[in-house]
C-alpha cells in the first residue's frame, strides 16, 4: 500500500480524467490529508528536460509558429497530450514531421546552432 509523503495516511487510487489517463500511471489521493499524489508514466522522449522528435530522438528542431502544410503531423497519442498540456509546435528536419512538446528547446543548443550560423557565414570584406 501506498503512503502519503506529507502526512504518511493511506493512499487510495483514484479516477483519473481523459488527458490524466494519457499522463499518468496513476494518480492517489490521501485518506487524511487529501493531498493528490501522480505517478507519471515513464516515458523517456517526453519526460526529459528539452523538447525532442518523437520518432529519432533528436534535439536539433526547429519551433513552428504555424502549421506547416506540407510536411505531416505525428499523430501519435503522447502528441495529443502535448498538445492539451499546451504544447509548442515543433518541427523535425530529419524525419520531415510536424509535433507537439510543451518544453522548450536547449538553450545550449541553440546558441550553438546560433554560434555555427554566424561563423559559417563569409565576413563581408571591407573594401577601402
Ligand atoms: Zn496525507
Ligand atoms: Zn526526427
Amino acid at each position: 500500500m501506498h503512503k502519503c509523503g506529507r502526512c504518511g495516511g493511506s493512499l487510495r487510487r483514484i479516477h483519473r480524467s481523459f488527458a490524466e489517463h494519457f499522463g499518468y500511471m496513476a494518480i492517489y489521493r490521501c485518506s487524511q490529508c487529501k493531498e493528490k499524489q501522480a505517478v507519471p508514466r515513464p516515458w523517456t522522449y517526453h519526460f526529459g528536460p528539452a523538447a525532442r522528435c518523437p520518432i529519432c530522438g533528436t534535439q536539433r528542431i526547429t519551433k513552428l509558429k504555424t502549421r506547416d502544410r506540407i510536411d505531416p503531423m505525428y499523430r501519435g497519442f503522447l502528441s495529443l497530450v502535448e498538445r492539451l498540456t499546451n504544447g509548442q509546435l515543433y518541427h523535425c528536419r530529419f524525419c520531415r514531421v510536424q509535433f507537439y512538446d510543451r518544453r522548450n528547446i536547449v538553450l545550449a543548443e541553440e546558441a550553438r546552432t546560433a554560434r555555427e550560423a554566424t561563423e559559417s557565414a563569409p565576413s563581408a570584406p571591407t573594401s577601402v
